[in-house]
């Protein structure tokens, strides 16, 4: 038996069924590059959902992770460390917000933002008791904790988890007017991704977030930005709120915020909203921990000093022209910003998936018949046109 299918039997049979993963197993990786323990090498397509940003195992990121490894991992938030200070620090000035807090994943996060929002509209707005609302887009993804599924519109996230989180309401993804209709004096906030990574890779109409963000600042409503897949370069520019000319009141950032090394996340706002907090009243034994702020401190100067959002614009533009070339009946069509794009078919994705992956290019099909092309931004213009050969291929 090979070493990849003792793996897969032995992840199917001890580990619960969460996750459906194409059959391959990754030990070592570099770049935009990985390997399966037969020494088979694939091109990574996917980044781990955006995490991987600036490729696996950059190596001012790895170095970081392991000088600090070398002085000390955890202090818990009982006592200060010397990194936290200095990402604190940087990610607002990237951010042009006063204050960020830490934590560990992006559910995490959008946790966080949940609960500055609610205490926000409580202790600031003036919103009664237990009243507050908040407004949440159709085909949202936020995450996996109870927050996060009880913000979503999919019945399959939700079944048999309830009861849901009361005080959450929906409109359609780039519903202006709908929006209009959603707030009431009770509105604590307004939460929207950029761009809807897991939905499809979904793009709301030109103007909508900037329209969407001046009817909350005549409401009195905060304009949360989940970013924790669209921001830190991947579509072309540093936050995808960008491409609007929005600043949000509050960023949610995850996944490259760590480089795909060590986890972190994180909300960003100003002092006037993340003031809420008060010592005991939120809080992770990981958040901020010196490993992850000195890996996050690497990761961020990464994304900056390589220009990895102009990279990731110039060959988005590219890369998605040249999807757009395919012929194929089964396409329906090619979207995206920077090198975040979807290829939207009229049958399952799946098995186009599979093909491409024996072909050597690893991607994943998202809500079924939509390919996500999200390689590492680090990639060079002749590993595109490697992957462009068996896109083709597969598509001729
Ligand atoms: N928000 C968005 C927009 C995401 O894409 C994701 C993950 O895919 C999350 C939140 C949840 O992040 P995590 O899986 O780190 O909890």
């Amino acid at each position: 038996m090979s070493k990849t299918t003792a793996v897969i039997e032995q992840t199917e049979k001890f580990g619960a069924n969460n996750y459906h993963p194409l059959p391959i197993v990754i030990s070592e990786a570099q770049g935009v590059w990985v390997t399966d323990p037969e020494g088979n090498k694939f091109m990574d397509m996917l980044s781990a959902y955006s995490a991987v940003n600036q490729g696996h195992r950059h190596p001012r990121i790895i170095q970081a992770l392991k000088d600090q490894a070398e002085r000390v991992t955890l202090t818990s938030r009982a006592f200060h460390n010397d990194q936290l200070g200095p990402w604190y620090e940087l990610i607002t000035k990237l951010s042009r917000k006063e204050m960020a807090l830490p934590m560990n994943t992006g559910a995490e996060a959008v946790e966080t933002a949940f609960k500055a929002a609610r205490r926000w509209a409580y202790d600031v707005k003036g919103v009664a008791e237990d009243q507050a609302e908040i407004i949440a887009c159709e085909g949202n993804f936020h995450g996996r904790t109870m927050t996060a599924v009880s913000l979503s519109s999919d019945p399959e996230y939700k079944r048999g988890f309830g009861p849901m989180l009361p005080g959450i309401k929906l409109i359609p993804y780039g519903d202006l007017e709908a929006l209009k209709a959603a707030i009431t004096p009770n509105t604590a906030a307004f939460m929207m991704e950029p761009i809807q990574g897991e939905a499809g890779i979904v793009i709301p109409p030109a103007g909508f977030m900037k329209a969407a963000k001046e009817l909350c600042e005549e409401n009195n409503v905060l304009f949360i930005s989940d970013e924790i897949q669209a921001g830190l370069a991947r579509t072309g520019r540093m936050f995808a709120s960008e491409w609007e000319g929005v600043h949000p009141d509050m960023y949610i950032l995850g996944k490259a915020l760590g480089g795909g090394v060590f986890p972190i996340s994180c909300v960003v706002a100003d002092r006037d909203v993340l003031g809420v907090f008060n010592p005991g009243s939120h809080g992770s034994t990981f958040g901020g921990n010196p490993l992850a702020c000195a890996v996050s401190i690497a990761s961020l100067e990464v994304l900056v000093d390589e220009d990895l959002a102009k990279r990731s614009e110039d060959l988005g533009n590219y890369f998605k022209e040249e999807l757009q070339k395919l012929d194929h009946a089964s396409i329906k069509e090619v979207r995206g910003r920077g090198l975040f794009i979807g290829l939207e078919l009229n049958e399952a994705a799946r098995p186009y998936c599979e093909q491409l992956k024996e072909l050597g290019l690893l991607c994943k099909e998202t809500h079924d018949t939509v390919i996500r092309f999200a390689p590492p931004l680090v990639i060079t213009k002749e590993e595109l046109d490697w992957a462009l050969e068996r896109i083709k291929k597969v598509f001729a």
